[in-house]
């Protein structure tokens, strides 16, 4: 017998996006469900240690509406802190030197034409990061962001998703569902039927394929990262984020995790020794002598989607009545990923509209 539950939202993918926008959903008294065909953080969202850096890109520039958004981001954390185990995050900071007289002064550039909130970032001298920083490399100073946070992804899903069952948020995991798009929306699968007023991908890579998407001009890039266990601890606890990032466990156990490569082309989806060479010759750049202290080593990919202007992409489907998305996070799925997951929800309850950069129409104008 086939047994119709019905909701209000039903989301497809259970990473970063998709969770942060049943966690939305759910705080708007919404009846919301999750579909996924694997487990909630199988696809990009599965990086095993990432940064909610709020200064990005070579020269450190500001992300959106930063100061919001991970803070944002941080009160979700620690909502959720009581469903793990262990200390999934800290706010140990994130120290960005520059390996260059010409990008220190890129650096700083930018660094002086931001409009930063009092005590959200410092720029410091050389002498000063390589005394704070040991073993660091840095030419010409750098910024130091006090306020980044390192996240260990797995067990931040995992807390994620235990919280948003305790909430009355459904999951339909690790099946596949015939989907019938309408009013409502239906999705089947065995013996289950799903309607749905309203429904959200927030598949990831599968975007890039599905009919659905097809006008967005979505991109797939492989990242890969390699997770290091050392012999002795560094001798500072910040995460740094230079030649890509060097992320320190936030449960302090040696573990280090390098990232990441940026693959626009690829043949397979699994990490290699060229990504790990390359990442390997990056760590010995920003921190020389620390090549006698790896111990294990083990690779991990993704693919996360973009599109040419690099910015999320957030609203409803030009054509399909009640079919949105929230994709496109690039790297920076944790900082703007809930705070963005709150705007759609905002936008679809008509509380709120979605900022011209991230909508779906500029894509096409
Ligand atoms: C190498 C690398 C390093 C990264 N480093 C950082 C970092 O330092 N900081 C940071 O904030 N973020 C980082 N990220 C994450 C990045 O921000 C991603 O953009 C983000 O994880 C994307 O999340 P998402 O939810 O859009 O997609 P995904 O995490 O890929 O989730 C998509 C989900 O949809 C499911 N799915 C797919 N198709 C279907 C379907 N048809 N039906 C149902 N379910 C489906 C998948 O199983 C998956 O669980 C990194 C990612 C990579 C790959």
């Amino acid at each position: 017998m086939t047994e119709t539950a019905q909701f209000d939202i039903l989301i497809f993918g259970a990473g970063i996006a998709g969770l942060s926008t049943a966690y939305a959903a759910n705080m708007a008294g919404l009846k919301t469900a999750v579909i996924d065909q694997n487990n909630p953080g199988s696809g990009a969202s599965g990086t095993p240690i990432a940064l909610v850096n709020p200064a990005t890109g070579r020269k450190a520039k500001k992300t959106w509406n930063a100061e919001v958004c991970l803070t944002y981001t941080k009160q979700l954390l620690e909502k959720i802190a009581i469903f793990s185990e262990n200390r999934f995050f800290i706010e140990n900071g994130v120290i960005r030197p520059a390996l260059d007289k010409k990008l220190a002064e890129g650096m700083y550039n930018t660094f002086i034409q931001s409009t930063w909130s009092e005590g959200w970032v410092e720029w410091l001298a050389e002498e000063e990061i390589i005394a704070r920083f040991p073993g660091l490399k840095c030419i010409n100073g750098g910024v130091w962001v006090p306020k980044a946070l390192t996240v260990s992804m797995n067990e931040f899903i995992l807390a994620l998703y235990q919280y948003l069952k305790t909430r009355g948020v459904v999951f339909f995991l690790n099946r596949r569902f015939q989907t019938d798009s309408g009013v409502p929306f239906i999705a089947s699968c065995d013996s289950i039927k799903i309607e749905a007023d309203i429904v959200i991908h927030c598949i990831g890579k599968e975007m890039v394929d599905h009919p659905d998407w097809k006008l967005l001009p979505l991109h797939p890039v492989k990242g890969q990262t390699l997770k290091l266990k050392l012999s002795e601890c560094l001798q500072f606890k910040s995460s740094v984020s230079s030649l890509g990032y060097i992320a320190q466990s936030p449960n302090n156990d040696r573990t280090i995790v390098l990232g990441s490569t940026y693959e626009h082309q690829f043949d397979h989806l699994q990490p290699d020794t060229n990504g790990e060479k390359y990442l390997m010759n990056r760590l010995h750049k920003t921190l020389p002598d620390i090549y006698d202290y790896c111990q294990e080593r083990t690779g991990w990919a993704g693919v996360r989607v973009t599109v040419p202007d690099k910015k999320p992409v957030v609203g409803k489907h030009p054509e399909i009545d009640n079919l949105y998305t929230l994709t496109a996070l690039g790297s920076k799925g944790l900082i703007l990923g809930p705070f963005l997951g709150k705007l759609l929800i905002d936008f679809i309850t008509d509380q709120g509209r979605i900022p011209d950069i991230f909508s779906i129409e500029r894509l096409f104008g």
